[in-house]
């Protein structure tokens, strides 16, 4: 059952300078809460020793908590920790956390499915349910950590983690297109970065998109204090017509356009993601046109070798072909990154914990947090 009432985690500054108001109480109790609720990762206010006794009563009055049960988790042998994590309403959205050389990185969910359909994508599959809300980002962040840090005490990112269990990375790579929400993928944006709350360095913050052309435009006029990363897996647009159906209505030169405009004068960050499958994308033609399409935009390209999930008509190249393509854009000066899925060992696919969950609802508790 869903609560009426908003959570606390889901509010921005302002929204905490406001509730003070309407409970009228001094507006520096916002940053007391902030520092709380944020900093410090406790949604029970009744924790905080120093505000008025009536701002209790009033936050539990008209706030409520949100704290997600933990369906299932899985580390695999190289460290990524999977989550899995069911929404009031009983719907079950992934979060991932990834450990890299002196960072700890995590993939943030922003829907329940997915509208955009990309056809060599687990998420695809079912369509969209539904939007996450602010908080219900927030508190993929805010579970994972709790998980990670206390109940479970065995499951470690590794000594390369420098920053202990607190990611020091956010992408917005899980499930959904995170533009489709954007009103609240902003918020949750700004709440992460707000340096006297979660404090996250912006260019630590990529929101990733299939080619959403309004979204692309309105985090440039917004100034979205993130970095922008591009899926864009095909260097012509009949190849990505046929894998990424939204290059129909926004195709690769508009996308591209769109994608340096964000860029432009600014000091963010592109990635361009490119999910290599088998004979379909990989060749070294494919090398060469996505180098002429890239040569005016300073970005990063990560190269993503097919993770084959079951049903699936995509397989993985081979090593020599990702080689022969990685080289061929890094000796033109691109900085080029093989990134293998992590976690191949676990559900690894983006969405694909999540679809064995409804395929065996009543075992997958085994790993639950209880
Ligand atoms: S790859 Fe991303 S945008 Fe495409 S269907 Fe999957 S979740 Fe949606």
């Amino acid at each position: 059952m869903t609560d009426p009432r908003p959570a606390l985690i889901g509010m921005t500054h302002n929204d905490l300078l406001a509730l003070c108001e309407q409970a009228g109480v001094k507006s520096v109790h916002a940053d007391t809460l902030r520092a709380h609720i944020f900093r410090r990762g406790n949604q029970n206010v009744r924790d905080i020793s120093d505000i008025p006794h009536e701002f209790y009563r009033f936050l539990e009055e008209h706030t409520c908590r949100l704290e997600p049960a933990l369906s299932a988790a899985q580390q695999s042998e190289d460290g990524t920790g999977k989550f899995l994590l069911r929404m009031a309403d009983g719907r079950e959205i992934e979060t991932v956390l990834i450990p890299g050389k002196g960072r700890l990185t995590q993939c943030i969910s922003t829907q329940v499915g997915c509208a955009v359909g990309c056809t060599f994508c687990l998420t695809a599959v079912g369509g969209l349910i539904r939007n996450l809300d602010t908080a219900e980002m927030i508190a993929q962040i805010l579970t994972a950590q709790t998980y990670a840090r206390e109940k479970h005490g065995e499951m470690k990112f590794g000594e390369e983690t420098s920053t202990g269990q607190r990611p020091r990375n956010l992408v917005l790579m899980g499930m959904g297109e995170p533009l489709h929400n954007y009103n609240a993928v902003a918020r949750f944006i700004r709440i992460v970065t707000d340096p006297a709350g979660m404090a996250f360095s912006p260019r630590r913050v990529t929101v990733s998109t299939a080619g959403y052309v309004p979204g692309i435009m309105r985090m440039t006029d917004d100034n979205l204090p993130c970095n922008l990363a591009l899926s864009l897996n095909a260097t012509d647009d009949k190849t990505r017509n046929r894998i990424m159906p939204i290059n129909r209505r926004w195709p690769i030169a508009e996308v591209l356009e769109a994608t340096q405009r964000f860029a432009r004068g600014s000091n963010k960050r592109i990635l361009i993601e490119y999910v290599m499958l088998a004979d379909i994308n990989d060749s070294d033609a494919d090398a060469h046109r996505l180098l002429f399409l890239l040569k005016n935009i300073p970005c990063t390209i990560n190269l993503l070798p097919f993770n084959h999930f079951s049903g699936s008509e995509f397989q993985r190249p081979d090593n020599t072909r990702v080689d022969s393509f990685a080289k061929i854009v890094s000796h033109a000066g691109k900085v080029v990154i093989v990134r293998e899925s992590r976690g191949r060992d676990i559900s690894a696919a983006c969405g694909q914990l999540r679809s064995e969950s409804q395929q065996r609802k009543t075992s997958i508790t085994s790993t639950a947090a209880t």
